[in-house]
């Protein structure tokens, strides 16, 4: 047998599910903000699958799905045919899970989900940037180490707007001169074949430039896939600030057939339970569109999982007694084919903010040179 996994208080036991805390920013009242380690050891050797949640606080649904597939005790979990181990960590933001905020309170504002080491092990911390980090970040550096020793999958749990649908999300790979774009080919088509294995609908991450600006280089699963360069995704399950249980259920049999993907599991792969499955004929990227042209109150007339064609009228704008505002009736239309992934919250828009996520045609191949000043 390999030797046992340690994370924080918690160290593997073959054929058993042990609990600990790995130390999270220490509280200046005493104490740090610990997070919550599941190691799941099965009797026999094999890969490592890592499955992270709530790392955004107001996002329930990864601590549930993680609380679901444990059952009671873990009564629900297959251990006894467990090969290899499943090191679960159902929060990875502690405060903002108390406090119902998406950033923890300590770092106000600040995403937590950018906080993850960038991939380019080369690129010096400016002084200013060095000064800057923050002690989640360093929390974060810690975790992150661990994953990359003893890690060989992750799949990191999140929400998204309200009444979403639910899917997974494929991020780019980077190359340069040491891990060619043939690596990175091959980490991308083993990365797809376990997003496959999820089950979830698929959407492609924003292109390069807007995906590094937004720092989702540093996301867990960014991190992970581009920096420790081993399978890993994103899923988004549906709203976020509720759990939309029949999504819960179906991200279940989703992460166990990861695992038989895997072979940490026996068989083959269990039907997942039915969940919105918008159907289009090619591959989709994630954008948030159209916007509002001027301030105004938003109707919208599509909803999350309609399949929606160039031209069509999405939303239209009035004024707040309800007259249309602009050209056209007031109508919005797209100009892209795809899906629609969710309607932005709220029906108060102000110029240029996005009314609707889509899920639009994508014709790039996700596999980008890593820019030299990242
Ligand atoms: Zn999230």
């Amino acid at each position: 047998m390999t030797p046992p996994i340690t994370v924080g208080t918690a160290t593997g036991v073959p054929g058993q599910i042990v609990y600990g805390t790995f130390d999270g920013v220490a509280m200046p009242t005493g104490g740090t903000d610990a997070l919550p380690v599941i190691i799941i050891s099965g009797k026999k050797d094999g890969p490592i699958l890592w499955i992270t949640g709530s790392i955004h606080g107001n996002e329930y649904s990864g601590l549930t799905t993680i609380h679901r597939l444990l059952g009671p005790d873990g009564a629900d979990f297959p251990l006894d045919q467990l090969r290899g181990t499943v090191v679960m960590i159902p929060t990875l933001n502690p405060a903002g899970l108390r406090t119902e905020t998406r950033s923890p309170y300590y770092n106000r504002g600040s995403d937590p989900n950018r906080m993850f080491p960038a991939p380019d092990r080369s690129a010096r911390k400016t002084d200013d940037e060095e000064a800057s980090v923050t002690a989640l970040e360093r929390v974060y550096e810690r975790l992150y180490e661990r994953i990359e020793a003893h890690g060989d999958f992750l799949v990191d749990l999140h929400n998204a707007v309200i009444g979403s649908i639910a899917f997974s999300f494929r991020d780019p790979i980077y190359y340069d001169d040491r891990f060619t774009r043939a690596d990175a080919r091959a980490l991308q088509a083993r990365n797809d074949d376990m997003i496959r294995a999820f089950g979830f609908p698929v959407i492609n991450e924003f292109p390069s430039s807007e995906y590094l600006k937004k720092n989702l280089h540093r996301s867990v699963s960014g991190s992970v896939l581009n920096r420790a360069r081993r399978p890993a995704f994103t899923v988004e399950l549906s709203s976020y600030l509720h759990v939309d249980m029949a999504i819960r259920d179906a991200a279940v049999v989703g992460l166990r057939n990861v695992m038989r993907w895997a072979e940490m599991l026996p068989g083959p792969a269990e039907a997942l339970p039915p969940i919105p499955f918008p159907r289009v004929d090619f591959p989709v990227r994630r954008i948030l569109h159209p916007r509002a042209p001027q301030s105004g109150i938003v109707t919208h007339l599509v909803d999350a999982g309609d399949v929606i064609h160039k031209g069509d009228p999405v939303a239209r704008l009035t004024d707040v007694y309800g007259r249309p505002l602009g050209a056209d009736d007031g109508l919005l239309r797209t100009d892209h084919d795809g899906y629609v992934v969710g309607r932005m919250q709220g029906n108060v828009y102000y110029e240029n903010e996005p009314v609707l996520w889509l899920a639009v045609r994508d014709s790039g191949d996700l596999l980008l040179p890593y820019p030299e000043d990242y």
